[in-house]
């Protein structure tokens, strides 16, 4: 059994009142962990540690947050292998993507942020004719809290506590209480790069009770959440009041449109991708797909036939394309979905059924599922289902699929695969989304804005507007 332990003032600790939560391995569907179910009182410790290290965190050099920073994602990077078991079993996600995708990412994030601090810079204005100057700080919040979901665990909660450390905050975290393991060993890892003690603390349990007592919180300044469209109305509703910046990065149901004359193969492919990476519970998947009604037959057979190709298995073994999905109760949930879109005249084309894997019968596995609609309204068009499900359905215009894709409440990404550069930019541009995706799919620049609009959330994350979210911008005005 692991147990799982608090992280607060560098060092690991029990829940104050040694209440435990069952920590479940998705693939086999064994209990094989503890965590704390912590409570408001060690949310309360956690918040009194990050304020104490904050006077000497905020006036420690850039260059020496930097070398921290970097020291962390070095240690990550040292410790590859490690991580990625830990997160393949404790999300279900197969190895080889801990491996290539979300261990290197979560270094990528402290290095990014290590080296963006040394680059961020305030203005100067120079109010000519009234002899005056005015220069704006950049001064760090204090004490934050980041709240993370658990579909990218160690990739989304570094997005958030790289960004906040390296501007000089002391942070108070909990990650998804379905996905701690990785956070928990980051502690580790923060101890032996030298970061001090109290800057990051990082406290498990339930949304309802630990991560709301962070948002609850008076003197916790900020909240970033990455998570679900209802969870992010319900924090924004707690904090506003108490005039909390806020990040919401929630939840997607992103268009994914297809020309005809795009370059087909790599559109295919790519298309496969962005519909069941990570068994489709990324925010960013390509959920809903839209094809030009004159490749349309073509484009459902050969879709078809690649995505009856991928190997649903256990997330260890090296040949498997989709592994298990995080909880029994998330399973549940995108059953539910198909037999909602067969209730409404969809034609399941593949999929739809849970798939045994010999060996470990208990899993929470899914087959691939994509379904034939007619009616872009339909609740499984419409609703994030965040499961290995797509729809497809033709359109005839440029003017009918963009009123389709938008015709929904998230704007989080779109994609469009066409080589015509007219449609190209009227499209991006009208197409309401945060993100746009032309003949690729979630191919990342660290430096650019990251966020949605619409249900999708409020903020951007990402390079400096992460760093302007993390600080407050103050004025100063000096007459000579
Ligand atoms: P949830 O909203 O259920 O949870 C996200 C985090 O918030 C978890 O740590 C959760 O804890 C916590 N939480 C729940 N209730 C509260 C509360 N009252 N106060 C404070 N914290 C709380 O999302 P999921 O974990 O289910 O993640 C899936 C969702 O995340 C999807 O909708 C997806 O689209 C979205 N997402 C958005 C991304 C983006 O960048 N826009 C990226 C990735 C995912 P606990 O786990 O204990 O409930």
């Amino acid at each position: 059994m692991a147990t799982i332990k608090n992280y607060i003032n560098g060092e690991f600790s029990l829940p104050i009142a040694n209440e435990w939560i069952d920590n479940y391995n998705p693939a086999n569907g064994e209990i094989y962990g503890q965590i704390p179910n912590s409570k408001k009182e060690d949310v309360e410790e956690a918040y009194k540690s990050a304020k104490s290290a904050f006077r000497l965190w905020s006036q420690t050099t850039l260059e020496e947050r930097s070398r921290i920073l970097i020291k962390i994602s070095e240690l990550l990077e040292a410790n590859i292998d490690r991580f990625a078991e830990a997160e393949s079993k404790d999300n279900g996600k197969p190895i080889s993507l801990a491996k290539a995708i979300d261990i290197p990412r979560a270094a990528s994030n402290f290095r990014f942020f290590g080296n963006a601090i040394t680059q961020f810079a305030s203005e100067s204005h120079e109010s000519i004719g009234q002899q005056a100057i005015n220069y704006t700080l950049r001064q760090p919040i204090g004490v934050v809290g980041c709240i993370s979901p658990w579909n990218l665990p160690l990739y989304l909660f570094t997005w958030k506590i790289a960004p906040a450390i390296a501007a000089g905050n002391c942070v108070v975290a909990k990650p998804s209480e379905v996905t701690p393991m990785t956070a928990y060993l980051l502690g580790e890892i923060c101890n032996n790069a030298g970061l001090p003690k109290g800057v990051l603390n990082i406290v498990h349990g339930l949304g309802s009770t630990t991560g709301q007592a962070i948002i609850e919180h008076p003197d916790i300044k900020a909240i970033s959440f990455t998570g679900g469209t209802a969870t992010g109305a319900h924090i924004a509703r707690v904090a506003a009041p108490m005039f909390k910046k806020l990040s919401l990065e929630l939840g997607g149901k992103n268009p994914n449109i297809i020309f005809a004359d795009c370059d087909y193969e790599d559109m295919l492919t790519t298309t496969v991708r962005s519909s069941f990476a990570n068994q489709g519970q990324i925010c960013l998947c390509g959920s809903r797909i839209f094809v030009e009604v004159s490749i349309y037959e073509k484009f459902k057979t050969d879709f078809v036939k690649k995505v009856n190709a991928l190997k649903v298995g256990h997330p260890s073994h090296e040949d498997t394309n989709i592994g298990a999905l995080v909880s029994k109760s998330h399973l549940n949930k995108v059953k539910e979905y198909i037999a909602i879109a067969k209730e409404e005249n969809g034609t399941l084309l593949c999929g739809g059924n849970e798939v045994v894997v010999k060996g470990f019968e208990n899993g929470y596995y899914l087959e691939p599922t994509v379904i034939e609609v007619t009616n872009d309204e339909c609740r499984v068009n419409q609703e994030e289902v965040f499961g290995p499900v797509v729809t497809i359905m033709p359109f005839n215009t440029e003017e009918e699929v963009l009123a389709m894709a938008n015709k929904v409440k998230y704007g989080l990404s779109a994609t469009l695969w066409t080589n015509d550069l007219k449609r190209t930019m009227k499209l991006s541009s009208q197409l309401q989304a945060g993100i746009i995706w032309v003949n690729t799919w979630m191919l990342r620049d660290l430096r650019t804005p990251f966020g949605g609009i619409k249900a999708s959330g409020i903020g951007r994350e990402g390079g400096f507007e992460a760093l302007r979210f993390f600080t407050e911008a103050k004025n100063v005005c000096i007459k000579y």
